[in-house]
């Protein structure tokens, strides 16, 4: 069962409109993991979709009030139709940059759809770990789809800035205990982890600084401090 979710506020500032393309593919994807999470979704971005329309409507009336109601009307009408066929045409587009899977030391994984829009860089490798890149372009914000090979793990270490691990396919665990597909992990530079997986796995992150390795002979794999960065 999925035990960590993101929190309310970064929901509401995903409905907003409000984050990073990086985390907001993030959410996307919980969201088509978590049923939980997805109906929050669905509700704020309703109490949304609602506040626009009052503030929509009471603009048009405010302007009513100047002019002749009936080609308020008329023009009200003609953007509503407007809007629905935009929505359609909108919703046919479904093409997709990515094939359906992508696969890693032999296995296939199933891409999110939201993940199948963005461009993806080759798959470069440093031992167990494997890493694409998703190329989002966001400066100091680096994405990846990031695979550790089974009985892999990431030394221990620390995060200046923040670090989102979304787990999409197999577990790993770490002193917090074990993490299932579906977990949206988010650490920022309070926490420690050292994270390993007995059967492998594939997750989506997004770090804004490269990770600072705490134990001795970590230091020195400052290699794969950037790779995972
Ligand atoms: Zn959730």
């Amino acid at each position: 069962m999925i035990k960590h979710h993101p929190k309310f506020e970064l929901l509401k500032s995903f409905v907003d409109g409000d984050l990073p393309a990086s985390i907001a593919a993030g959410i996307a994807i919980h969201g088509g993991m978590c049923a939980i999470c997805q109906q929050k979704i669905n509700q704020l971005t309703e109490q949304v979709a609602e506040v626009s329309f009052e503030e929509h409507f009471q603009e048009k009336y405010a302007l009513a009030e100047n002019s002749t109601v009936s080609t308020i009307t008329e023009l009200d009408f003609e953007d509503m139709i407007e809007q629905i066929t935009a929505c359609d045409e909108f919703e046919q587009q479904k093409t997709f940059k990515n094939p359906a899977a992508i696969s890693f030391k032999g296995t296939e994984y199933n891409l999110p759809n939201a993940l199948r829009n963005m461009s993806l860089g080759k798959t470069a490798q440093i031992g167990k770990l494997s890493r694409a890149r998703v190329q989002l372009d966001e400066g100091e914000i680096h994405t990846s789809l990031l695979h550790i090979d089974a009985g892999g793990s990431i030394p221990e270490h620390t995060h200046k800035g923040f670090e989102l691990t979304l787990l999409l396919a197999g577990t790993f665990a770490d002193a917090e205990g074990e993490y299932v597909p579906g977990d949206f992990i988010m650490l920022d530079k309070r926490h420690q982890h050292q994270p390993a997986t007995e059967e492998g796995c594939l997750c989506y992150t997004v770090v804004n600084d490269a990770l600072h390795f705490t134990q001795g002979i970590n230091k020195l794999l400052n290699p794969i401090g950037s790779f995972i960065y």
